[in-house]
This record gives C-alpha cells, sequence and structure tokens, in this order.
C-alpha cells in the first residue's frame, strides 16, 4: 500500500465516524462501510484512490451508499437473529407477501418491525433516528392501512398496540430531550453576569433570566417590613398592612410553597395575582418575607409545573433559596452593592440544587404519560393487583417508587418499561455531567490567577468564568459581551494568532490537549468525547488580573453567627497548630468545619484536574464494583425465640466489648436485642419480634456487605451499647429527666443504625470521586445523610417496619430526632458541638429542647469513638481497623488521581500510625470523653484513664 493510500484510508475512516458522529450516515451504514473497506470492494477502492478535499469526499460517499444500498439491506436482514419464525424471515423483502392476509404472519411481521424500531431508537446513536424512525413509522403506518380494514380486533389491536407504545416511548425521550435542553440553556445564563461594568439594569436582566429558566417565574412580587416590591415596576413602595391581609399572611404555612391563586383573595388583589396564569407564595425562612412567584404562562414550557410540585416533592429548600436570593439581590440592588463573583457562586449553587430537583419535572411527567395507558400507583398506597405490575424505583433519597399495572412477559410493554429505565438514567446522568461542570466551573471562579472561556462544539460561547479585565481585552483583542449570549469564539477573539492556535487545536480534534504551554493562554479540547464536546480557552496568571478586590468585603451575605463559630474555630485551631505543629499533617484536619477544610483542599485541584478526572471515575466504578461482592456471613433468617434467654457480660456498662463475639453474628444480634428490652422499648412501643428479627438482619446486611475494616456491623453495635451506657449513667444524674422514653429510642436506635451501609471512605473521598453519594447530597454530611436515608428507608417498608403502631406524628418526630442524631456523627461538626455544648451547659436556662437536641448529639458522637476508650488492647485494635480503611482509601486517590490527604500516608507503618493516634487521642477523644464526663458529674472517669494510658502507650510504639 502506498503512503498516499494510507493516508486516504485513514481519511475514509475518520470521515466516516464522523459522518456517523453528525447523524448523516446511520450506524448500520457506516459498518458496511467498513466491512466493503476489508473485502476491497472494488468501487470503494476507487473511491478512496481518488480522494480529493473533504467536501467530495463526503458527496462521494454518499453517491457510493446510494448505489450498493439495496443489497446491504437484504444481507443485513437474513443475517440478524430475530425472534420471528424462519419462515417469515425469509420471506420478509416479498412485500407482496403480506397482502396476501394471513394474521399471524401479520403479527410476525409488525413484531419484527417493532423490534427493529426498538433496536434503533434505544440505541445509542441518538442523532440517526429521527431520520431512521420516521422511515420506519411511515411503513407502520402503511401496513396498518394494508391491512386494517380487513383485519380482525386481534391482530388491529396489536397494531394499536404498537402505535400506542411507539407514542409513548417517543414521549419518554423527548422528555429527556426537553429537560436537558432547557437546563443545558440555562446553564448559560450565568454569562450575564460577567459584565465589567456591572449595572443594577445588568442584574435585573440576569435575575429575571435565572427564575425564567428555573421555574419558569416572569415576575416577583414581596412584602418585607411593611414595604412592598414589584419587579414589573422594579420598585419598593411603602405599605400599610390590613388586618384581612395579615390573617392571609398568617395562613402561609412555613415550608410550603402555596398556590395564591384560590383561597387568598386579600392578598391576591395586593400582589395582583389576577394578571398572571399562576402565582406562588411562601415565606422566606428567617426572615420576615412573604415572597411572590407570579408565572404568565403565555408558552409552555417543560418545566411549567415545577413549583406546583415543590410540596409533593419536598423540594421547599431550594425554592426558599431562590427566594432568598432574589429578595437579597433586589434589596441590595437598592443601594447597588453587589458582587458579581459571589452571585455567580449563588447561582451555580441554586442552578445545581434546581437541576437535581428538576428529576421531579421528569417523574412527574413520567407518571402523567404513563397513566395514559397503564395503571400507575405511587408509593404509600396499599397496593395489590391480580393484573401483573412492576415496581419502578426512582433510586433518589425520598424512597420514591411507582407500581405500573404492566406485564413485562408481553414485548411492547417491557419496550416501554426499558425506555423508562434508559431515558430516567440517562437524566440521572445529566444531572450528574450538569454537577461535574459546576464544579469545574466554581473553581475557575475562585480563582485569582486564570480565566476560563468554554465554547460548545458549533463554538459559541457558555461560559466564562470572570468578568474580563481591561488589560486582557486590550492584550487579546477580545471583544466580549456579556448580553450576547451565542456569540461565537470567532466574533470574541480578534487577536489573529489566538484564532489561529484555536483553529490549529480544532483541526486536530483528538485528546485534551495542552500545547505551548509557553503563551500566556492555554486551550484544552476535547471533540470526541462523551461528556464534553466543545473547548476551552483559559487564560493564566501574567494576563490576567481581577481587580475587583474591594467589593469583596462589602458582602453581607453569610450568616453572622455560624461565621463568628467557623472563625473562632479557625483561630483555636490556629494556635493549636502554632504549639503543636506536627497536627497540621494530622487526622485532625478531617475534624475541622467543612468551610475551613474546602480552602486547603482546593489548592490540590489544578485546573487539570477535571477533564483526567471525568475519564477516570467510570475505571473507579469498575474497581468499586469488584470489591463490592457481599462479604457478610451473617444468616438470612433468624427467630426471635434464638435471642432470648441470654445473659451477656457487661451490656449496661461501659466495660463491654465486641470483639470477642466478631464471628458470630447471633451473638451481636442478641447484643442488640437485649439493649433494646432492658430500656423497654420492645414492650412499650409494642415491637413485633419477627419485624425486628428482620431489620436487624436487613442493618446486619447492609454493614456488613462491603466487609470494611472498620465501619461494620461490630462497631454499630459498639456505639449503640455505649450510647445505651450513657443514658443509663446520666439517668442518675440532676439531668436525667431530660431524656424521655421516646427520645431515648431515637437516640439508641440511631446509635445503631448510624454508619450502616458505609462506603468505607471518608466524606472526602466521595465528594473528590464526585460519587453518585455526593451528588445526591450536595456534598453536605454525604455519608451520615446517605446512613439516616437507609434507616428510615427500612423503617419505612413493610417487613422491617419496627415502628408500625407510631401514628403519623410520632413518626415525623421521631425521624427528625433519629436523623439528627446520626448527622452529629459527621466528625466535621465536631468543633462546632463541642463548642455550643459548652456554651450552653454553663447557662441558667440550660434544658431546653434544643439543648436536649446537643445533648443527644454529643452522646452519639461521644460513642462513635467507644472503641477507643476502652482498654489499650482494645483500643489499639479499633485503631488497626480504622488505619487500615485509611490506607486502603489513599491508595485508591493516588490511582485515581484525586487529592491525597498527607495524613494518611504510610499508617500501615507503626510508629506512623502511632503518632497519628497520638494526635487523634490527645486533641480529638480525650477532650470530647471529658466534657461528657463533666456533664454526667464525672460519670466516665474509668474510660478517661483508659485514654491516658493508650496514649501513653501509643508514645511508647512511636519510640521503638
Ligand atoms: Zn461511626
Amino acid at each position: 500500500m502506498s503512503k498516499q493510500n494510507l493516508s486516504n484510508y485513514i481519511k475514509f475512516l475518520n470521515h466516516i465516524t464522523d459522518l456517523e458522529q453528525k447523524g448523516l450516515i446511520s450506524s448500520k451504514q457506516k459498518h458496511l462501510l467498513k466491512m466493503n473497506l476489508k473485502t476491497k470492494e472494488q468501487l470503494l477502492e476507487k473511491l478512496i484512490c481518488s480522494f480529493e478535499d473533504e467536501h467530495n469526499n463526503q458527496n462521494a460517499i454518499f453517491s457510493y451508499l446510494n448505489v450498493i444500498e439495496p443489497k446491504t439491506r437484504a444481507r443485513c436482514h437474513s443475517s440478524q437473529e430475530n425472534e420471528a419464525p424462519l419462515m417469515f424471515r425469509n420471506n420478509h423483502n416479498t412485500h407482496s407477501q403480506v397482502t396476501s392476509f394471513n394474521e399471524s404472519r401479520l403479527i410476525a411481521h409488525l413484531d419484527d418491525l417493532n423490534d427493529e424500531l426498538m433496536n434503533i431508537w434505544q440505541s445509542e446513536s441518538q442523532l440517526l433516528f429521527n431520520q431512521e424512525i420516521n422511515e420506519k413509522l411511515k411503513k407502520v403506518g402503511e401496513l396498518i392501512a394494508k391491512t386494517a380494514t380487513s383485519t380482525p380486533c386481534g391482530s388491529q389491536k396489536q397494531v394499536i398496540n404498537a402505535i400506542e407504545t411507539l407514542s409513548i416511548i417517543d414521549g419518554l425521550k423527548q422528555l429527556y430531550k426537553d429537560l436537558k435542553q432547557h437546563f443545558n440553556d440555562y446553564l448559560r445564563c450565568h454569562i450575564l453576569l460577567m459584565d465589567n461594568q456591572f449595572t443594577t439594569q445588568n442584574l435585573y436582566k440576569m435575575l429575571r433570566a435565572f427564575m425564567k429558566n428555573l421555574v419558569d417565574a416572569d415576575e416577583v412580587t414581596f412584602i418585607i417590613n411593611n414595604e412592598l416590591y414589584t419587579s414589573t415596576t422594579e420598585q419598593f413602595q411603602d405599605i400599610q398592612i390590613t388586618e384581612k391581609q395579615q390573617y392571609e399572611i398568617d395562613l402561609i404555612q412555613d415550608g410550603k410553597v402555596i398556590d395564591l391563586t384560590e383561597f387568598y383573595p386579600e392578598l391576591g388583589a395586593l400582589f395582583q395575582t389576577n394578571q398572571y396564569k399562576s402565582n406562588y407564595v411562601l415565606r422566606i425562612q428567617n426572615s420576615q418575607c412573604i415572597f411572590c412567584f407570579h408565572l404568565k404562562g403565555e408558552r409552555k414550557t417543560i418545566i411549567r409545573s415545577f413549583l406546583s410540585l415543590c410540596n409533593e416533592y419536598q423540594f421547599f429548600d431550594e425554592v426558599n433559596q431562590l427566594g432568598f436570593l432574589l429578595l437579597e439581590s433586589l434589596k441590595q440592588a437598592r443601594v447597588q452593592c453587589f458582587n458579581p463573583l459571589q452571585l455567580s457562586h449563588m447561582i451555580q449553587d441554586i442552578g445545581i440544587a434546581f437541576i437535581r430537583c428538576s428529576k421531579y419535572v421528569f417523574i412527574q411527567k413520567v407518571i402523567e404519560m404513563l397513566q395514559e395507558r397503564y395503571l400507575v400507583y405511587k408509593e404509600n398506597t396499599s397496593f395489590s393487583s391480580d393484573y401483573p405490575y412492576v415496581e419502578f424505583d426512582f433510586r433518589d433519597s425520598l424512597n420514591l417508587s411507582i407500581y405500573i399495572c404492566m406485564d413485562l412477559n408481553k414485548k411492547d410493554e417491557m419496550n416501554v418499561y426499558k425506555q423508562l429505565n434508559l431515558s430516567y438514567n440517562k437524566y440521572l446522568k445529566f444531572i450528574k455531567q450538569c454537577y461535574d461542570r459546576t464544579t469545574f466551573y466554581k473553581f475557575f471562579v475562585k480563582s485569582q490567577d486564570s480565566l476560563i472561556f468554554e465554547f460548545d462544539k458549533q463554538g459559541q460561547i457558555t461560559f466564562v468564568s470572570q468578568p474580563i479585565t481591561k488589560k486582557l481585552a486590550d492584550d487579546f483583542g477580545i471583544n466580549f459581551n456579556s448580553q450576547k449570549l451565542n456569540s461565537s469564539y470567532k466574533s470574541i477573539f480578534r487577536n489573529q494568532d489566538l484564532l489561529q492556535h484555536i483553529e490549529n487545536q480544532l483541526q486536530e480534534q483528538n485528546q485534551w490537549i495542552l500545547k505551548d504551554s509557553n503563551a500566556p493562554y492555554e486551550i484544552f479540547m476535547k471533540m470526541e468525547e462523551k461528556y464534553f464536546k466543545g473547548f476551552f480557552v483559559i487564560f493564566q496568571q501574567g494576563w490576567f488580573r481581577y481587580d475587583h478586590q474591594k467589593e469583596l468585603d462589602a458582602s453581607q451575605w453569610n450568616k453572622l453567627r455560624k461565621t463568628i463559630m467557623e472563625s473562632e474555630t479557625k483561630l483555636y485551631l490556629d494556635k493549636l497548630e502554632q504549639k503543636h505543629p506536627q497536627l497540621k499533617n494530622s487526622v485532625i484536619q478531617m475534624f475541622k468545619p467543612k468551610s475551613i477544610q474546602k480552602q486547603s483542599l482546593f489548592k490540590n485541584f489544578s485546573p487539570s484536574f477535571s477533564p483526567n478526572h471525568l475519564d477516570q471515575r467510570n475505571s473507579l466504578q469498575e474497581s468499586e464494583n469488584v470489591r463490592r461482592i457481599p462479604k457478610t456471613k451473617g444468616v438470612n433468617h433468624f427467630y426471635s425465640d434464638m435471642l432470648i434467654d441470654t445473659c451477656i457480660e457487661n451490656i449496661n456498662n461501659q466495660n463491654f466489648n465486641i470483639l470477642p463475639y466478631s464471628n458470630d453474628w447471633l451473638e451481636k444480634q442478641k447484643v442488640v436485642f437485649q439493649i433494646l428490652k432492658n430500656n423497654n422499648f420492645i414492650q412499650e412501643y409494642k415491637i413485633n419480634e419477627t419485624s425486628l428479627c428482620n431489620f436487624l438482619c436487613a442493618l446486619e446486611y447492609k454493614y456488613n456487605k462491603r466487609g470494611n475494616q472498620f465501619h461494620n456491623y461490630d462497631h454499630g453495635v459498639t456505639v449503640m451499647q455505649c450510647t445505651h451506657a450513657i443514658c443509663l449513667e446520666m439517668m442518675n444524674t440532676k439531668h436525667g429527666q431530660l431524656l424521655t422514653q421516646f427520645i431515648k429510642f431515637a437516640l439508641i436506635l440511631a446509635s445503631l443504625c448510624h454508619d450502616v451501609s458505609h462506603t468505607g471512605r471518608t466524606n472526602i473521598f466521595e465528594i473528590n470521586s464526585l460519587s453518585n453519594l455526593a451528588i445526591r447530597y450536595h456534598d453536605k454530611s454525604v455519608l451520615e445523610q446517605h446512613h439516616a436515608a437507609t434507616s428510615i428507608k427500612l423503617l419505612c417498608s413493610p417487613s422491617t417496619n419496627i415502628i408500625p403502631n407510631f401514628n403519623s406524628e410520632e413518626f415525623r418526630e421521631f425521624r427528625k430526632l433519629f436523623i439528627a442524631n446520626i448527622l452529629f456523627t459527621d466528625i466535621t461538626e465536631h468543633y462546632n458541638l463541642m463548642k455550643s455544648f459548652e456554651a450552653r451547659t454553663c447557662e441558667i436556662n440550660f434544658g431546653t429542647k434544643e439543648d436536649v437536641r446537643l445533648i443527644t448529639g454529643m452522646i452519639i458522637h461521644t460513642s462513635d469513638f467507644a472503641g477507643g476508650a476502652k482498654p489499650f488492647p482494645i483500643s489499639k485494635e479499633w485503631s488497626v481497623r480504622v488505619n487500615k480503611e485509611f490506607q486502603e482509601q489513599y491508595t485508591l486517590e493516588g490511582k485515581f488521581g484525586y487529592p491525597q490527604l498527607p495524613y494518611m500516608k504510610d499508617l500501615d507503618q507503626l510508629p506512623i500510625m502511632a503518632k497519628s493516634e497520638i494526635g487523634f487521642f490527645t486533641f480529638i477523644v480525650r477532650p470530647l470523653w471529658t466534657v461528657m464526663s463533666k456533664f454526667l458529674e464525672d460519670r466516665l472517669k474509668d474510660n478517661i484513664d483508659n485514654l491516658d494510658n493508650t496514649i501513653i502507650e501509643w508514645q511508647k510504639l512511636m519510640i521503638k
């Protein structure tokens, strides 16, 4: 083969890949072209030899396809496997067969056709199906026309079913596309902020675009401190609230979004709701503001009903945040005091939160769509049906699932079900991508020394991280207008060198490239990548300097109390680290409040982090899957009579030790059972013993399924036992009466469940790996929220519900306490909790409901380190276990290029582990137990003695 030919072959292969991606040829056609290339088909050989320029080549390929295609259809088909009887397949191409009517043959044909349609529709090459599908649909239509009049009802029904199936499947696909399109567009509205002369008018425009995109609202009105603001006039005006208006205002429940149109005549008149199609009102939390969104509803948008779903799907917090942002921004606009970068952060946080919630729009629309054809029941209705049904679990933290009466043995119903799965998964993936992008964006918004432009695959601008300084604009001939949302890079960059550089890079069309690193700018690109098809231009320090520092100080957005507490904690930690320099790289870092941690974390993230990172996540998931082989040795079923008549040593005091039973699942369950019994919970709350056995079984399984070294059922039971023992001590103190039976139950059960389904990694790892959990819980107490949700799910499921006798109010209260307790086990709450608790115990009015929350939080948090507070040999075993888990994580982080935490390094070497443990016990565990013990009138002295001894023993091991 000559060199010329070789390059033509490569060109040809690139071409057809390109054509397929653009949807100009089908994957089948591409396959065919490749086959013919392999078999050296003569015409094709000629064509390739005569390749000239791109345009002509393309046309040559098209006409080649036209010439050869009829042959291929037949060939492809006969080689394809399908379920239709063989005789029909052989006859498939003779159209006349269809008209000579035969019912079973017709059905077979329809089936055949249907299969083909499904294959194409559900294939990944999305771009091509519109064209192709239409063609196929036409054929189905023809078939119907030919047969329907003479067909008995049986097959006519078949035809109608097939069409209905197609329309539902089409609807599901369209839903995915529409929602995705909508939120992709939203991501652009950030550009509006990036004006060097950011004016009030820009702000208004930006806020309008923002709320229109997120909740389809056109105008807002709100009342705050006897002033009424309406966005139509952009004015505040003084008002006197009448008694009747006040009455209606008082009716607005906290935490709910209310459709104002119906029952609020006075407020309706005040807010002029009759000018709009829908009006939603809410009380902004922690402020006196009554806030109203107005929707004109001229144009039907996909997120039309978003706000009306808020109460059912529990995303009040997000709506509240949006309202708060609008309220604060509009208030600030009055005094001309706002900061685009700060706004940028807030709109990204809120934006991504709404994108996450947009899946409820998806879910709601799916339900509506399916209801047109199937019976669909939402969870919570006691469901049973004679007709076959499937449960579709939306895998959401709300535990949403629906029951659809469909028979998966029927091919068309199976296809609908498959499509539902496919579309939903794709949408979740899209949400994840948005999350990735936001993380990436935020990095650059924060950056002091770089500025990034992002362009989509058409070369249109999608993101700018900061306002363009004049110097940068002058140096590179940048002509950027923040108000033009669809500018192309050609109109933005005027500098010929830069443009040429971009063009060159674009032509290479391959991996992320960082070339010409001596140039004052860098261009990253990724053209063929699944996640991102555009490119970035990054300007690095030296050329770019942000000169708006002054405005940063003017911000008054953070809540004062939190800021003070954080800065106090930071001060304390700084001092501590000054005194003990070894702590800087120690496990103590994990206990810092997240806001302090984050700054140091971000230092480890380099811009090149993101692209590589996205690729690596897939391989991470693979390796995680391997690890997730269930490792529980637990027995699936046991009965309550196996649990009675036991006498467990030290079950009611701090000398209890679970390690001897580590391999005895039954003994552990006996411990749990005995503790519940000793507290009289089983009797008092009429806990059904079968449900209890089921619950404990499920719990043990979920704790142990990953085979974690430390965060397993042994740890859960130990923490529960310790909590139980501390409660017994507390009952004998002057504060004993604060622990009611109900509060104790929520506390002790929470301590048993507090680490269920633990991944064996820290929150930081979950966040850095952008794991599903991190995304689900917005990086906030990721694992803790997961433990709580998992437990609550068990408590809601009929077979494992041990508290079915609670009425709904009791359950709500129980759930609240239970979750709050688990959230206190997030170690980044450590300093805040200690500080608040110490401060409160000194107050005269100590004993409020909030104080009891702090007490139970302290008890569970202290108990979380129960293993460590045992005599040294036992304590050491727990330390070894947890350090093994850290070590494993450190290795994985290295493998996937996530920031590695230095204090997790080399923990398998005893002196290094000893050093780490000394810091941990001296500065975290011992102070914690000391505060707890003091509160319990010195009843935990023995544990503190143990801790002192443990520190001494570790010191010996460090020196060795
Ligand atoms: Zn724990």
